[in-house]
């Protein structure tokens, strides 16, 4: 009975017009503060909100049998589902997902092909940024995990705003006698599919090292992506992050550490997140809107 009521209502021009508009009306509604921030965005690479990015087949190397894979397949599958392609066809589903941040490594022969494509994009400015870092006795090298535990401390509470939002918390600590810096030398995972890259950049001077920027990299498969990338506040202007992900891409794209042999991507959060200083210095340095393809949970 109700639905042959349904039926008829349906049947009437009028009302099925209403409703078709009703339909439209509820989706930009809905829709609209989703879309708000990614639509800027995603034009800046002439993409739609609406429309599919590409998609990044990465396997993550699920079924190796090394000790820790499975330890890295589940932090790596963790920290990226927000970014994976969605398994149906659902907008709100495609809606809910951020969209990775990733540079491509296939297309680039070599670290002075992506260096290039960088300086086009900023007029050499994050080259000279690095290069002035280099000139004022900054360098980077691998340090051992959890080495630097009170130096990151530090750093990250040295700039409590940052494009990325919000570090009152460190700021309020202030120092923690209970965190030390053990200077451990770096040490790797026996599997070069699976395991972990932590840089740091020192500023040297007559009173030693100090630690003015910090990276970490995780690698699982094709995939390598950052799980930590910050500077100490007084020192960014004297371009020590660009130094050092100028190194990280030099390392990536040498490809001669067997830990990065065969690393398809590099995964830097969502093109989403953060403030607008954020999203232009990934733009600059390469990194494009992807939906990423890491299949099911491990
Ligand atoms: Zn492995």
């Amino acid at each position: 009975m109700t639905d042959s009521i349904l039926a008829r209502l349906s049947s009437v021009p009028a009302l099925r017009r209403g409703a078709r508009q009703t339909k439209l009306l509820w989706k930009r509604v809905f829709f609209a503060p989703l879309h708000a921030l990614r639509k800027p965005r995603l034009r800046a690479f002439g993409l739609e909100p609406h429309s599919a990015p590409p998609i990044a087949p990465l396997r993550l190397a699920k079924g190796c049998p090394c000790e820790e894979g499975a330890h890295y397949c589940a932090l790596s599958w963790g920290a990226m589902k927000d970014f994976a392609r969605p398994s149906d066809r659902s907008r709100i589903r495609r809606a809910l997902k951020q969209t990775a941040a990733a540079i491509g490594l296939d297309p680039y022969a070599s670290f002075e092909a992506w260096r290039v494509q960088v300086s086009r994009l900023t007029q050499g400015k994050y080259h000279r940024s690095a290069n002035k870092a280099r000139r004022l006795g900054y360098a980077s090298r691998f340090v051992g995990l959890d080495s630097y535990a009170r130096s990151v401390h530090e750093l990250t509470g040295s700039k409590p705003r940052r494009s990325k939002g919000l570090f009152v918390w460190a700021a309020l600590a202030g120092p923690r006698s209970d965190l030390i810096d053990t200077k451990e030398p770096p040490w790797r995972t026996p599997c070069p599919l699976h395991g972990r890259a932590t840089w740091g950049a020192f500023r040297t001077d007559a009173t030693g090292e100090t630690l003015v920027a910090f990276a970490m990299l995780v690698r699982s498969g094709d995939l390598m992506w950052v799980q930590n990338f910050i500077g100490h506040g007084a020192a960014l202007t004297d371009g020590v992050t660009k130094m050092l992900m100028f190194d990280i891409m030099a390392w990536l794209l040498a490809r001669s550490d067997p830990l990065t042999v065969g690393v398809r991507a590099l995964v830097h959060g969502s093109v989403e997140e953060g403030g607008v200083g954020l999203f232009d210095w990934k733009r600059y340095l390469g990194f494009r809107p992807v939906l990423l393809d890491i299949g099911d949970a491990p």
